[in-house]
């Protein structure tokens, strides 16, 4: 236990996906491997969904790849015309997250990518705002996953496909 006036360290690691961005090479496989999963396990996926703001690097040029359109979800208060809005808590704080109202049809079977999967809180509310627009979730893909943290569990039946693992 700290004594008093003693300062207490807190060691928090964070994953950095900008080496992928910065290498070429690197940023190509990435985006390979999610297509090639995609083709394989969602042949039938209507819509790329990327999470603010690190899923939309890779969310859109998964895409273009797939020939299937991008929309976004924004923390609260970005995103022009209406929309539709869900609170969640992350890790110390809590949180909004927002899509337009027009962005997902009825129907529609979406795919939601972002960098990373923590606690799962961000997923989860993105997959609670693709159901309110009633179309459905085929599954989430991020390019890290801390296994430890198991956020996984929190989306329930959502299948979550990651690239690198810790
Ligand atoms: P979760 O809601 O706890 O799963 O946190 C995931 C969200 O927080 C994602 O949108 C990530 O971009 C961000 N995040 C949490 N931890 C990290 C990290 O270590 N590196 C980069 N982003 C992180």
């Amino acid at each position: 236990f700290p004594y008093k006036g003693d300062s207490i360290q807190i060691l928090f690691v964070c994953r950095d996906i900008c080496p992928i961005l910065k290498d070429p090479k690197a940023l190509a496989a990435v985006t390979d491997l999610f297509e090639e999963h995609v083709r394989r396990t969602y042949p039938q996926v209507d819509l790329i969904v990327g999470l603010d703001a690190r899923g939309f690097l890779f969310g859109p040029l998964l895409a273009q790849r797939l020939g299937v359109g991008f929309a976004p979800i924004r923390k609260k208060g970005k995103l022009p015309g209406p929309t539709l809005s869900v609170a969640y808590s992350l890790e110390y704080a809590k949180a909004e997250a927002e899509i337009q109202e027009d962005a997902v049809s009825a129907g529609q079977k979406v795919l939601i990518v972002d960098d990373l999967l923590a606690t799962g809180g961000t997923l989860y509310a993105a997959c609670e705002l693709i159901k309110q627009q009633k179309a459905e979730v085929l599954g989430c893909l991020v390019v890290i996953e801390l296994k430890y943290l198991n956020g996984s569990e929190k989306l329930q039946s959502t299948p979550v496909f990651s690239l690198i693992q810790y």
